[in-house]
Protein backbone atom coordinates (compact mmCIF):
# COMPACT_ATOMS: atom_id res chain seq x y z
CA UNK A 1 0.00 0.00 0.00
CA UNK A 2 1.37 3.67 -0.61
CA UNK A 3 1.95 5.79 2.03
CA UNK A 4 -1.26 7.90 3.04
CA UNK A 5 0.68 10.92 3.71
CA UNK A 6 3.97 11.63 2.05
CA UNK A 7 6.20 14.65 2.53
CA UNK A 8 9.36 14.34 -0.52
CA UNK A 9 11.99 17.06 0.14
CA UNK A 10 10.31 20.40 1.44
CA UNK A 11 11.78 23.16 1.92
CA UNK A 12 9.33 25.87 3.87
CA UNK A 13 9.49 29.44 4.06
CA UNK A 14 8.32 32.37 6.66
CA UNK A 15 9.10 35.79 4.48
CA UNK A 16 12.86 35.19 3.92
CA UNK A 17 13.54 33.12 6.54
CA UNK A 18 14.69 29.57 5.57
CA UNK A 19 13.34 27.34 8.02
CA UNK A 20 12.67 23.71 6.73
CA UNK A 21 15.26 21.75 4.56
CA UNK A 22 14.97 18.90 2.53
CA UNK A 23 12.11 17.36 4.92
CA UNK A 24 10.88 13.70 3.92
CA UNK A 25 8.67 12.09 5.39
CA UNK A 26 5.46 8.86 5.22
CA UNK A 27 2.72 8.09 7.11
CA UNK A 28 0.99 5.08 6.25
CA UNK A 29 -2.55 4.19 6.81
CA UNK A 30 -3.35 3.60 10.58
CA UNK A 31 0.32 4.04 11.81
CA UNK A 32 0.88 6.51 14.27
CA UNK A 33 4.36 8.51 13.68
CA UNK A 34 6.07 10.96 15.69
CA UNK A 35 8.24 14.16 15.13
CA UNK A 36 10.63 14.56 17.97
CA UNK A 37 12.98 17.62 18.11
CA UNK A 38 13.66 20.52 20.23
CA UNK A 39 12.11 23.88 20.84
CA UNK A 40 12.19 25.56 17.43
CA UNK A 41 13.61 22.61 15.85
CA UNK A 42 11.21 22.93 13.02
CA UNK A 43 7.62 20.52 14.05
CA UNK A 44 5.29 22.95 14.31
CA UNK A 45 6.38 23.93 10.59
CA UNK A 46 6.47 20.67 9.69
CA UNK A 47 2.79 20.25 10.32
CA UNK A 48 1.62 24.02 8.89
CA UNK A 49 3.28 22.97 6.04
CA UNK A 50 1.26 20.09 5.46
CA UNK A 51 -1.77 21.93 6.60
CA UNK A 52 -1.20 24.85 4.33
CA UNK A 53 -0.70 27.55 6.61
CA UNK A 54 3.34 27.94 5.59
CA UNK A 55 4.85 28.74 2.17
CA UNK A 56 6.42 25.56 0.69
CA UNK A 57 8.43 26.66 -2.01
CA UNK A 58 10.19 23.13 -2.98
CA UNK A 59 9.07 19.98 -3.15
CA UNK A 60 5.73 18.24 -2.70
CA UNK A 61 2.87 17.10 -0.20
CA UNK A 62 0.46 14.78 -1.08
CA UNK A 63 -1.83 12.99 0.87
CA UNK A 64 -4.02 9.78 -1.00
CA UNK A 65 -2.79 10.88 -4.57
CA UNK A 66 -3.37 14.35 -3.67
CA UNK A 67 -0.75 17.06 -4.26
CA UNK A 68 -1.71 19.22 -0.92
CA UNK A 69 0.82 21.91 -2.41
CA UNK A 70 -0.40 25.63 -2.49
CA UNK A 71 -4.38 24.61 -1.46
CA UNK A 72 -5.78 26.40 0.93
CA UNK A 73 -6.04 25.29 4.54
CA UNK A 74 -9.96 24.80 4.63
CA UNK A 75 -9.29 22.48 1.42
CA UNK A 76 -6.44 20.68 3.10
CA UNK A 77 -9.11 19.52 5.67
CA UNK A 78 -11.87 18.98 3.28
CA UNK A 79 -9.54 16.50 1.71
CA UNK A 80 -9.18 14.76 4.87
CA UNK A 81 -6.27 16.32 7.62
CA UNK A 82 -7.50 17.16 10.52
CA UNK A 83 -4.96 19.94 12.71
CA UNK A 84 -5.01 19.75 16.88
CA UNK A 85 -2.70 23.07 17.39
CA UNK A 86 -0.39 23.43 19.87
CA UNK A 87 -2.79 26.62 21.29
CA UNK A 88 -5.61 24.49 22.19
CA UNK A 89 -7.99 27.07 20.17
CA UNK A 90 -11.22 26.31 21.83
CA UNK A 91 -14.60 28.68 22.36
CA UNK A 92 -14.72 29.50 26.00
CA UNK A 93 -18.22 30.68 26.09
CA UNK A 94 -19.73 27.68 24.47
CA UNK A 95 -20.17 24.68 26.65
CA UNK A 96 -18.34 21.76 25.54
CA UNK A 97 -21.23 19.93 23.37
CA UNK A 98 -21.36 23.28 21.81
CA UNK A 99 -17.58 23.31 20.61
CA UNK A 100 -18.24 19.45 19.35
CA UNK A 101 -21.17 20.51 17.54
CA UNK A 102 -19.60 23.69 15.60
CA UNK A 103 -17.11 21.37 14.59
CA UNK A 104 -19.03 18.73 13.09
CA UNK A 105 -18.30 18.19 9.23
CA UNK A 106 -18.34 15.32 6.38
CA UNK A 107 -15.08 13.64 6.20
CA UNK A 108 -13.36 13.41 3.06
CA UNK A 109 -15.68 10.80 1.48
CA UNK A 110 -18.64 12.02 3.07
CA UNK A 111 -18.39 9.97 5.62
CA UNK A 112 -19.43 10.71 9.32
CA UNK A 113 -17.48 8.22 11.92
CA UNK A 114 -17.64 10.61 15.23
CA UNK A 115 -21.21 11.89 16.86
CA UNK A 116 -21.29 12.96 19.91
CA UNK A 117 -22.26 9.49 21.27
CA UNK A 118 -18.69 8.17 20.42
CA UNK A 119 -16.75 11.10 21.62
CA UNK A 120 -18.54 10.24 24.68
CA UNK A 121 -17.18 6.86 24.44
CA UNK A 122 -13.88 7.74 24.17
CA UNK A 123 -13.87 11.29 26.29
CA UNK A 124 -15.90 10.03 29.22
CA UNK A 125 -14.28 13.09 30.82
CA UNK A 126 -15.89 15.73 27.85
CA UNK A 127 -19.17 13.95 28.49
CA UNK A 128 -19.58 14.41 32.01
CA UNK A 129 -18.89 17.95 31.29
CA UNK A 130 -20.71 18.32 28.30
CA UNK A 131 -23.18 21.33 29.85
CA UNK A 132 -19.88 23.38 31.35
CA UNK A 133 -18.43 25.89 28.78
CA UNK A 134 -15.25 25.14 27.68
CA UNK A 135 -13.51 28.17 29.36
CA UNK A 136 -14.07 26.48 32.41
CA UNK A 137 -12.31 23.27 31.73
CA UNK A 138 -9.15 22.20 32.70
CA UNK A 139 -5.90 22.30 30.74
CA UNK A 140 -5.45 18.50 30.41
CA UNK A 141 -9.57 19.15 29.45
CA UNK A 142 -9.05 21.90 27.18
CA UNK A 143 -6.36 19.59 25.09
CA UNK A 144 -8.99 16.77 25.15
CA UNK A 145 -11.70 18.94 23.87
CA UNK A 146 -9.40 20.46 21.21
CA UNK A 147 -8.69 16.74 19.97
CA UNK A 148 -12.57 15.73 19.65
CA UNK A 149 -13.15 18.69 18.02
CA UNK A 150 -10.99 17.99 15.00
CA UNK A 151 -12.43 14.57 14.96
CA UNK A 152 -15.94 15.97 14.86
CA UNK A 153 -14.18 17.07 11.17
CA UNK A 154 -14.19 13.56 10.67
CA UNK A 155 -10.43 13.08 9.76
CA UNK A 156 -8.36 10.47 7.70
CA UNK A 157 -5.44 11.93 9.20
CA UNK A 158 -4.48 13.39 12.53
CA UNK A 159 -1.85 16.06 12.99
CA UNK A 160 -1.26 16.83 16.75
CA UNK A 161 0.82 19.59 17.24
CA UNK A 162 2.54 18.58 21.36
CA UNK A 163 -1.04 17.80 22.92
CA UNK A 164 1.28 17.32 26.31
CA UNK A 165 2.55 20.92 26.28
CA UNK A 166 2.22 22.69 29.45
CA UNK A 167 0.68 19.62 31.18
CA UNK A 168 1.18 17.68 34.48
CA UNK A 169 2.37 14.57 34.26
CA UNK A 170 -0.32 13.00 35.29
CA UNK A 171 -2.39 15.24 32.86
CA UNK A 172 0.05 13.83 30.13
CA UNK A 173 -0.94 10.19 31.11
CA UNK A 174 -3.95 10.67 30.39
CA UNK A 175 -3.97 12.44 27.22
CA UNK A 176 -1.02 9.17 26.57
CA UNK A 177 -4.01 6.76 26.99
CA UNK A 178 -6.55 8.81 25.23
CA UNK A 179 -4.05 8.87 21.75
CA UNK A 180 -3.39 5.29 22.53
CA UNK A 181 -7.20 4.50 22.21
CA UNK A 182 -7.65 6.60 19.11
CA UNK A 183 -5.04 4.21 17.49
CA UNK A 184 -6.53 1.28 18.50
CA UNK A 185 -9.56 2.28 16.97
CA UNK A 186 -7.36 2.60 13.94
CA UNK A 187 -6.38 6.50 13.50
CA UNK A 188 -3.83 7.44 11.45
CA UNK A 189 -1.86 10.53 13.38
CA UNK A 190 1.56 12.00 13.30
CA UNK A 191 2.23 13.56 16.31
CA UNK A 192 4.80 16.75 16.57
CA UNK A 193 6.07 16.43 20.24
CA UNK A 194 9.05 16.45 22.72
CA UNK A 195 7.96 14.32 25.11
CA UNK A 196 10.49 11.40 24.11
CA UNK A 197 8.83 8.99 26.56
CA UNK A 198 5.29 10.12 25.56
CA UNK A 199 5.85 10.00 21.42
CA UNK A 200 7.74 6.42 21.87
CA UNK A 201 4.98 4.64 23.85
CA UNK A 202 2.91 5.68 20.92
CA UNK A 203 4.40 5.70 17.59
CA UNK A 204 5.08 2.75 15.60
CA UNK A 205 8.02 5.47 14.01
CA UNK A 206 10.18 8.19 15.16
CA UNK A 207 12.01 10.80 13.12
CA UNK A 208 14.38 13.45 14.43
CA UNK A 209 14.33 16.97 13.06
CA UNK A 210 16.55 19.72 14.14
CA UNK A 211 17.83 22.99 13.12
CA UNK A 212 14.77 21.90 9.99
CA UNK A 213 16.20 19.15 8.70
CA UNK A 214 15.32 15.19 9.24
CA UNK A 215 18.10 14.05 11.22
CA UNK A 216 17.20 10.23 12.01
CA UNK A 217 14.40 8.32 11.52
CA UNK A 218 13.56 4.71 13.22
CA UNK A 219 11.18 2.16 13.82
CA UNK A 220 10.23 1.63 17.05
CA UNK A 221 9.86 -2.16 18.85
CA UNK A 222 6.18 -2.82 19.30
P1 LIG B 1 8.25 24.60 19.38
O1 LIG B 1 8.31 23.51 20.37
O2 LIG B 1 8.83 25.87 19.89
O3 LIG B 1 6.91 24.77 18.73
P2 LIG B 1 9.11 23.56 16.84
O4 LIG B 1 10.02 22.41 16.67
O5 LIG B 1 7.67 23.34 16.60
O6 LIG B 1 9.31 24.16 18.27
P3 LIG B 1 8.89 25.68 14.92
O7 LIG B 1 7.84 26.42 15.68
O8 LIG B 1 8.49 24.91 13.72
O9 LIG B 1 9.66 24.71 15.90
O10 LIG B 1 10.04 26.71 14.53
C1 LIG B 1 11.10 26.42 13.64
C2 LIG B 1 11.88 27.69 13.35
O11 LIG B 1 11.05 28.61 12.65
C3 LIG B 1 12.38 28.41 14.59
O12 LIG B 1 13.68 28.88 14.34
C4 LIG B 1 11.42 29.57 14.74
O13 LIG B 1 12.06 30.66 15.33
C5 LIG B 1 11.03 29.86 13.31
N1 LIG B 1 9.68 30.42 13.21
C6 LIG B 1 8.55 29.88 13.73
N2 LIG B 1 7.46 30.63 13.45
C7 LIG B 1 7.93 31.69 12.73
C8 LIG B 1 7.31 32.85 12.14
N3 LIG B 1 5.99 33.04 12.20
N4 LIG B 1 8.12 33.71 11.48
C9 LIG B 1 9.45 33.51 11.38
N5 LIG B 1 10.11 32.44 11.92
C10 LIG B 1 9.34 31.55 12.58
Amino acid sequence: MPPLLTLEAIHSYYGLSHVLFDVSLEVHQGECVALLGRNGAGKTTTLKSIMGMVEVRQGRISLNGHTLNRRAPYQIARLGVGFVPEERAIFPHLTVWENLDVARKRGANGQIEWDEARIATVFPRLSERRHQLGGTLSGGEQQQLTIARTLMGNPTLLLLDEPSEGLAPLVVQSIATLLQELKAQGMTMLLAEQNLALAQSLSNRTYHLDDGRIQSSQRNVE
